[in-house]
């Protein structure tokens, strides 16, 4: 399994930098799981071959990049983009985005081959199939509804935890997976904003310590993604002090194969 987290900001030079505004992961070039960058980062065989988009949840940082993708692609268009998310979420892209005063409604509008967006909604604990990959959803623990993954093909088995909190279900089912080769952890904030990550329910390497305490593995490398770029510094060097083995930031354009 190949999997890419899409670069969405530039440095000096203008060229991608490592800091991570939005968050969209393109697995075997063919899905995304979530769309915070994908019109502006997917190569050129990304754009097109992705037609299958799976959401963690609605916040701008995941779907930014979803109406600038669809509207990319409009008149070329020959199967639609389907996007698979939780009722909930497809309820406030389609109030809150594809309104027609933010964006287009896609999903009522064809081009020559038929429709452009389509939604495929799953709940919470079901397991789907998109493509080649069999997704498990785990409902965690964010400030909106949200959900991790476990992740699999024919080969490897991958765990995306998403934007969340404090959670056990993630864990039950990161412990219990027969075959794991990564996990991907969120930490958002460094310790010194603990309270804006209680707030709006996210980690900082304090919590993620606690969290990663209830994981029983030692199979598998653990990522750390969704550093807010004002703090990744901080947040890489505190992450550092911990001393946790085989915990890493996932690079952001790096190709990882699992
Ligand atoms: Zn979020």
């Amino acid at each position: 399994m190949k999997v890419q987290l899409l670069p969405s900001t530039f440095n000096n030079c203008g060229a991608a930098s490592s800091s991570q505004h939005l968050t969209c992961f393109v697995i075997d070039d063919t899905v995304a799981v979530d769309a915070g960058s994908l019109a502006m980062a997917a190569s050129p065989i990304q754009q097109q071959q992705v037609r299958d988009i799976v959401l963690t949840h609605a916040h701008l940082d995941h779907i930014a990049g979803l109406p600038l993708f669809v509207d990319d692609l409009f008149p070329t268009l020959s199967s639609p983009v389907t996007v698979y998310s939780t009722e909930s979420v497809i309820e406030t892209l389609e109030r809150d985005v594809f309104n027609w005063s933010v964006y287009p409604r896609f999903s009522e509008l064809t081009n020559d081959n038929g429709p452009v967006l389509v939604y495929r909604t799953y709940r919470a604990g079901d397991a789907f199939t998109v493509k080649h990959l069999t997704f498990r959803s785990i409902e965690v623990n964010h400030r909106v509804p949200t959900t991790g993954f476990l992740i699999s093909d024919d080969q490897a088995t991958i765990a995306i935890s998403g934007d969340t909190a404090e959670m056990d279900e993630f864990w039950d089912a990161v412990n219990q997976a027969e075959e794991l080769s990564a996990v991907l952890l969120e930490c958002a904030f460094p310790d010194e904003l603990e309270e804006l990550a209680r707030l709006s329910h996210h980690l900082t390497p304090t919590r993620l310590k606690s969290e990663m305490a209830k994981c029983t593995r030692t199979d598998c490398r653990f990522y750390v993604v969704n550093l807010k770029p004002m703090h990744r510094e901080t947040i890489v060097e505190q992450l550092g002090k911990l001393n946790i083995k085989n915990l890493e930031p996932l690079e952001v354009g790096k190709i990882y194969e699992w």
